[in-house]
C-alpha cells in the first residue's frame, strides 16, 4: 500500500479535487489510502472558517452562513448532491453546534476540536463522491475516527495512541476497496471524544497511517514543488531540494517549515518509511524523497534548507549567585515546567541564563515565579531562524559564513546556537530582521 496526503489548497477548488483524483486514480495498483485535509483556497479557508465561526458563537453571534455557502458552492461545481453525500447532514450538526457553543458562551478546547473536526469530514466525503462518480474509481470513506485511530486527551495538540494500531490495520485489511479515503488531522480518544493532532496535522496522520499499514511509500501532495531551500514566500529565489534525510526533514519541520507539521517525521522514522513531497498542480516535478540516507553525498550541498519560527519571546534570568550554585538551573527548568514554557534555545554566561519560547500567556505567570529568586526580563518579538543540513558536521567555517552574512545584512544576532549533532545553527534576531535574514543567508549558501 502507499499513503497519499493531500494538502487543503490540493483539495480546495473543484479544479484541483479532480486533479487529485487524476492523481489517485494512476496509483491504484499500489493500493492508496488517502488522507485528506479540509478545503482551503485563497478564497475559502475552511478550518480557520471554522474557527472564526466557533469564537463568533462564543461571543453570541453563531453564524454558520460563510460555511454553508462555500461549502455548497463546492459541491454545486462539481456537481454532488450535498444531501445524498451526507454534506447536508454535517453542515447541520455544525449548526447546532454554534448554537450550543452561543448558548453556553463557552469554547472549550474540547469543543474547539469538534468545530474544527468537520472541514476533513466534509472534505474527505466530497473527494469519495468524485472518485467513485466521475473517475470510476472502487473507493471507500471512512473517517479516521470510525477507523479506530486514537489519541490521548490533549485537545488541540494531542498525541496518538500506539496501542490502537494494529486494531485499525485490522480494520483496513477488512475494506474491500481500489482507494480508501480517510480524514487527516482528526482522531479521537478512547470514549470517543474528538481530538486533533494540531494545525497543519494532516501530515502527520499520513505518516501515522502509513506506519499503521505499512505503507511503502508516505506521499504528501501540496502547493509547492516539495521542500524547498527556504519559504518561497520569503525567499522568492528558494528551489526544490530534490533529496532529504530523516534528520534533515524533521529538523526542518520542527524549527518551522510549515510545508511539513512537526512531529510528521517521527512515524516515517520509526517505521523506516520514504516520504515522498509533490506539488499537486506540478506533478512531474520530481519534488522532494525524504528518506533515512542520501545514496549519493557527493555535490550535495552543505546547508539544505532554512526555516523560520516566528512570534518566539526571550526570557532572560540574571543571578549574582548562579556561580558555583548548581540547584540554579534545576529551579529556573522546573519552573518552565510547570508553567508548561518550552524552551527552544538556550545560552548562558557565568551571571544569565538566556531562553527562547514560543510566545504566550504562560511566560509572564513563569517569570513571576522566577522573581522570588532571581532578576528576569521577558522580550518580545524574535524569530527563530535556522540553517539545516546533515553535511554542516565536520564541515569547518559554516558558522563563520553564517555571522558573516549576517554582519552584511546589518542584522543583529540576540542568540545563536549549534546542537551537538551539528545540523542546525540557530539564530535569534528581531522580527523585523528576520525577511533580511533569509535574504543574506539564501545569498550566502544558495545564492
Ligand atoms: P498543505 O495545505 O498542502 O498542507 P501548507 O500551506 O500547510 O500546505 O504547506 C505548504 C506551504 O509551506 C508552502 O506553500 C510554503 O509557503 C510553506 N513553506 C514553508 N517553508 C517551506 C519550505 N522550506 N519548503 C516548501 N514550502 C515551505
Ligand atoms: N485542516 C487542518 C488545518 O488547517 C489540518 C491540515 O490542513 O493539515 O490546520
Ligand atoms: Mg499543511
Amino acid at each position: 500500500m502507499i499513503a497519499m496526503k493531500f494538502g487543503g489548497t490540493s483539495v480546495g477548488t473543484a479544479v484541483n479535487i479532480r486533479q487529485a483524483c487524476r492523481l489517485i486514480g494512476a496509483e491504484l495498483k499500489r493500493k492508496p489510502l488517502v488522507i485528506v485535509s479540509a478545503h482551503n483556497s485563497p478564497e475559502f479557508r475552511m478550518t480557520d472558517a471554522l474557527v472564526a465561526a466557533a469564537k463568533s458563537a462564543r461571543d453570541g453571534k453563531p453564524d454558520s452562513q460563510l460555511i454553508f455557502t462555500a461549502q455548497r458552492r463546492l459541491c454545486g461545481e462539481l456537481g454532488i448532491d450535498s444531501a445524498a453525500a451526507g454534506i447536508d447532514f454535517l453542515l447541520d450538526q455544525f449548526d447546532k453546534l454554534l448554537s450550543g457553543i452561543a448558548m453556553i458562551g463557552e469554547l472549550t478546547p474540547r469543543t474547539m476540536d469538534v468545530v474544527m473536526s468537520f472541514g476533513e469530514r466534509m472534505s474527505g466525503r466530497v473527494l469519495n463522491e468524485v472518485l467513485g462518480r466521475d473517475f470510476g474509481i472502487r473507493s471507500v470513506y471512512r473517517s479516521s475516527i470510525s477507523l479506530g485511530l486514537r489519541t490521548d486527551a490533549n485537545f488541540g495538540a494531542a498525541h496518538p495512541d500506539p496501542d490502537c494500531y494494529p486494531a485499525v490495520a485490522k480494520q483496513i485489511a477488512g475494506l474491500d476497496f481500489e482507494a480508501l479515503v480517510t480524514t487527516g488531522f482528526i482522531a479521537s480518544t478512547r470514549d470517543g471524544q474528538i481530538t486533533t493532532l494540531g494545525r497543519g496535522g494532516s501530515d502527520y496522520s499520513a505518516t501515522i497511517f502509513g506506519a499503521i499499514v505499512g505503507a511503502e511509500e508516505v506521499q504528501i501532495w501540496t502547493d509547492v514543488s516539495g521542500v524547498m531551500t527556504a519559504d518561497p514566500r520569503l525567499a522568492p529565489e528558494a528551489r526544490s531540494i530534490p533529496e532529504l534525510t530523516f534528520m534533515e526533514a524533521s529538523e526542518l519541520a520542527w524549527y518551522g517549515a510549515k510545508v511539513l507539521h512537526p512531529a510528521t517525521m517521527i512515524p516515517a522514522i520509526e517505521s523506516d518509511i520514504p516520504v515522498l513531497v509533490k506539488n499537486t498542480s506540478a506533478p512531474d516535478h520530481p519534488g522532494t524523497i525524504i528518506r533515512k540516507r542520501i545514496p549519493s553525498r557527493r555535490n550535495a550541498d552543505i546547508v539544505k534548507s532554512l526555516a523560520v519560527l516566528k512570534g518566539m519571546a526571550m526570557i532572560t534570568v540574571t543571578t549574582g549567585r548562579m556561580f558555583g550554585s548548581h540547584g540554579f538551573m534545576s529551579k529556573i527548568f522546573e519552573v518552565f515546567n510547570r508553567h508548561s514554557v518550552d524552551v527552544h534555545m538556550i545560552a548562558t554566561s557565568e551571571v544569565t541564563v538566556s531562553v527562547t519560547t514560543p510566545d504566550s500567556e504562560n511566560i509572564e505567570s513563569a517569570a513571576e515565579a522566577i522573581r522570588n529568586f532571581a532578576e528576569v526580563k521577558v522580550e518580545r518579538g524574535f524569530s527563530l531562524v535556522s540553517v539545516v543540513g546533515e553535511l554542516m558536521r565536520g564541515t569547518p567555517g559554516v558558522a563563520a559564513r553564517v555571522t558573516r552574512a549576517m554582519a552584511a545584512g546589518g542584522i543583529n544576532i540576540r542568540m545563536i546556537s549549534q546542537g551537538a549533532s551539528e545540523i542546525n545553527i540557530a539564530l535569534v534576531v528581531g522580527d523585523s530582521q528576520m525577511k533580511r535574514a533569509i535574504t543574506e543567508l539564501h545569498r550566502e549558501f544558495f545564492g
